[in-house]
């Protein structure tokens, strides 16, 4: 291919990952690891203390309202501390979930034994604020809103704003699950009204795998002490000890922390979250707009879908295979993922991560050459998906 990127490929024969997180990352951020840090040394110290000021002004944050408090571990570690210690005991959790990440998000609280509700808006569709509104104010015991920003199994960017509005309006407490979306989707303190938002090192600030975040009100926090069912994940915990001594409580993540801080300088650098999600805007666009020509359809409509990651039906032709279509494309040096979807079958492709539309307009000629090996010659999915879609959609 001629078409140029502006970013250098991965190392070679390292593939591209379309995958929502671990995804490709700078060779700068790989290279911040190749050094050690003492956890307890004031280097490292500074270092956490800059990287909760760079995410708190990332979420229009200043610190006398707001706190950052990192969590080791994967996404899930972070979302699980942040509902273990903000949502009391006696709270009550309505969950709006449509997708396996909202569902996650109840199955959590099903083992933390908090109250919870759920709307279940299956893979099409997102929550709305009417239903929202109903459900509130049906059950006064609700005391807080999980909403999910983008749901990256299906991929849809939920309406956040009409729902917080909502959840506001109610004096209810909305914590928003903000992992494959902060960063790149703006989702600031003075436009959207929350209690709380989570979201971790390899998404869309493009660091390595390792910690997650939680950007929290500090009255929250400081109203949570006690809450947490578990030692290890418990925020007000990790935030009391933190303020203290500029510590993590337990072992941090060192390497993946300078590596993130690195990934923050250069989120800044290319123009903080507004370029950074016009990059995966266009990411999506020329990637649909390629795979559409080849006759692949998108689950979600085209109001709904994110720049974070595309969800496709597979082909109907009975020579595509979705195993030897994976593997086609590693050999191209791309990266793709299942689909996550209860019903029809699928695939996902992320458009995230360090990579430009010249290199989606590489993968999606990979595509084209992944079908031709297999024979495929149309890539239309099979008549009952789009049934069920304008069914489920509608
Ligand atoms: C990635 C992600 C998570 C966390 O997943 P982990 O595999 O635990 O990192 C949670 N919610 C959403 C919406 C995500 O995209």
């Amino acid at each position: 291919m001629m078409d140029q990127s502006d970013f250098p490929a991965p190392r070679m024969g390292e593939p591209y990952l379309l995958t929502p997180g671990p995804l490709t990352t700078a060779a700068e951020v790989k290279e911040a690891m190749q050094r050690d840090w003492g956890s307890w040394d004031g280097d490292f110290r500074a270092m956490t203390a800059e990287m909760n000021r760079r995410l708190l002004a990332m979420a229009g944050a200043t610190r006398d309202a707001w706190t950052c408090v990192p969590m080791q571990g994967s996404g899930s570690f972070a979302v699980e501390a942040m509902l273990g210690s903000l949502v009391p005991r006696d709270g009550k959790v309505l969950v709006l979930a449509n997708g396996a990440y909202g569902q996650r998000a109840a199955q959590t609280l099903r083992y933390l034994g908090r109250a919870h509700q759920v709307i279940n808006k299956g893979d099409y569709l997102p929550p709305r604020g009417p239903e929202v509104a109903a459900a509130l104010d049906a059950d006064p015991a609700i005391t807080h809103v999980v909403a999910i920003h983008c749901e990256t199994s299906s991929g849809i960017l939920n309406p956040i704003e009409e729902i917080a509005e909502v959840v506001a309006a109610r004096g209810r407490k909305l914590l928003i699950d903000s992992m494959s979306a902060f960063g790149a989707i703006p989702l600031e303190v003075g436009a959207i009204e929350f209690e709380a938002l989570v979201s971790s090192a390899n998404k869309c600030i493009e660091g390595v795998p390792g910690f997650g975040f939680v950007i929290a009100r500090k009255a929250a926090l400081e109203a949570a002490a006690g809450n947490s069912h578990s030692l290890a994940l418990d925020l007000h915990a990790q935030w009391a000890h933190m303020e203290k001594t500029g510590q993590w409580r337990y072992t941090p993540p060192t390497h993946v922390v300078a590596a993130f801080l690195k990934a923050l300088e250069m989120h800044a650098a290319e123009g903080g979250v507004a370029a950074r999600g016009a990059r995966y805007f266009d990411n999506r666009d020329v990637m649909v707009a390629g795979m559409r020509a080849q006759g692949f359809e998108t689950l979600l409509a085209d109001r709904w879908l994110s720049p974070i990651i595309v969800t496709f039906f597979n082909p109907a032709d009975p020579a595509f295979e979705f195993d030897r279509f994976y593997e086609l494309m590693k050999a191209e040096g791309f990266i793709i993922y299942p689909g996550k979807l209860t019903v029809v079958d699928s695939f996902r492709i992320g458009c995230i991560g360090r990579m430009d539309a010249a290199v989606m307009r590489r993968a999606v000629a990979a595509v084209a050459r992944a079908l031709k090996v297999m024979g495929v010659t149309d890539a239309a999915p099979p008549p009952k998906a789009l049934e069920e879609r304008a069914r489920l959609a509608a």
